[in-house]
């Protein structure tokens, strides 16, 4: 199958020329469809990192592809629901699968909420790695994956995107029918007086406060977290708010917090006014994906899982393709491009 960029294609001018950009700015108003690259902070001593964020695969297959092609094709508006799996082409770690996941290749394991909330010990080891993290993390840039699935909601497939990455990446590849299910690394709340600020806004605060810190990052986890030594931790200051004296936290939900009821009511919403699901990289571990599987099986709306491995939802789905979101969506999208 000939191979297809959509950096330099049909899909450059549409963002250029699409309508969508000017009247659906409802989200992040600084994001644009080609970020620029981020210097990390000075001092932030850069180091490597692996580039094997994607777990193994087999190349996409003929009948898999016009399976894909003709669900989306049969459409007129889908709903995709992305997961890890789609920002690991961009060089995110995934927490579950096997052989490069979080899980698979060290012992770390993701904040808890109610240690964070409990425990200022807890809470100077996340802000000190979020922190050494953050000028990294906010570099990444989207991939085809989000790129394509950008191109499929400027042509009019898609009706709604759910992602539950917090990297902002749909965002920044151009999409605009987005809710992020679990929040965004992006912005950070007071949990007391719930002022939002921008995560550069407090990364500015964090090196007044600390003025001789520095660290160096080891490892990448999805959400924004390196690994940094305990010496780091240990003279590390812990931001809070500047107007209350709060807990500060990134405004996403973490292990052991519930996604808030109106962002879980919205997304049914979208579901129900849609004809198809497309799930793209995405395990479907957590109950609060599965939900939203279930109630497309209960409105009778197909189902389509495309990801690398196994998913919790295997046995309700209608279609499953085992293959790179990469790959098969890029595929799609260029022959719908074409026509
Ligand atoms: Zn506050």
């Amino acid at each position: 199958m000939k191979k297809f960029s959509l950096q330099n294609s049909k899909f450059m001018r549409l963002q250029k020329t699409s309508s969508i950009f000017v009247s659906r700015e409802t989200a992040h108003s600084s994001l644009q469809a080609t970020p620029p690259t981020i210097r990390p902070h000075p001092r932030i001593i850069n180091s490597s990192f692996s580039s094997s964020t994607v777990p193994p695969h087999t190349p996409l297959s003929s009948s898999d592809f016009l399976r894909l092609e003709s669900f989306i094709g049969r459409s007129e508006r889908l709903f995709v629901l992305c997961g890890a799996g789609v920002s690991t082409e961009s060089g995110i770690k995934d927490y579950r699968s096997e052989n490069v996941g979080l899980f698979a290749t060290t012992k770390q394991r993701p904040v808890n909420y109610s240690d964070f909330l409990n425990s200022s010990n807890v809470r100077q080891r996340y802000w000190a790695r979020n922190t050494t993290a953050w000028p990294i993390f906010k570099s990444f840039k989207p991939n085809i994956a989000h790129r394509s699935l950008a191109t499929l909601e400027h042509l009019g497939k898609l009706h709604w995107l759910v992602t539950q990455n917090v990297d902002d990446l749909h965002h920044k590849a151009g999409s605009r029918q987005v809710t992020e299910l679990h929040g965004t690394v992006f912005s950070v709340i007071c949990l007391t007086c719930r002022q939002k600020l921008s995560r550069d806004e407090v990364q500015d605060y964090i090196f007044e406060i600390n003025p001789n810190w520095s660290a160096t990052p080891e490892g990448f986890a999805p959400d924004a977290d390196v690994f940094v030594s305990e010496e780091a931790v240990r003279t590390f200051k812990t931001p809070t708010c500047r107007r209350c004296s709060g807990i500060l936290k990134p405004d996403v939900v973490f292990f052991g917090d519930v996604i808030p009821k109106k962002r879980v009511e919205f997304v049914s919403k979208r579901l129900a006014e849609c004809d198809a699901m497309l799930i793209a990289g995405s395990s479907i571990e957590t109950y609060s994906a599965l939900r939203h599987v279930k109630q497309a099986k209960d409105l009778r709306v197909p189902v389509l899982i495309l990801n690398i491995g196994r998913t919790r939802a295997d046995p309700i789905a209608d279609f499953i393709i085992n293959a790179k979101c990469g790959d098969a969506l890029t595929s799609v999208v260029e022959k719908m491009l074409k026509k």
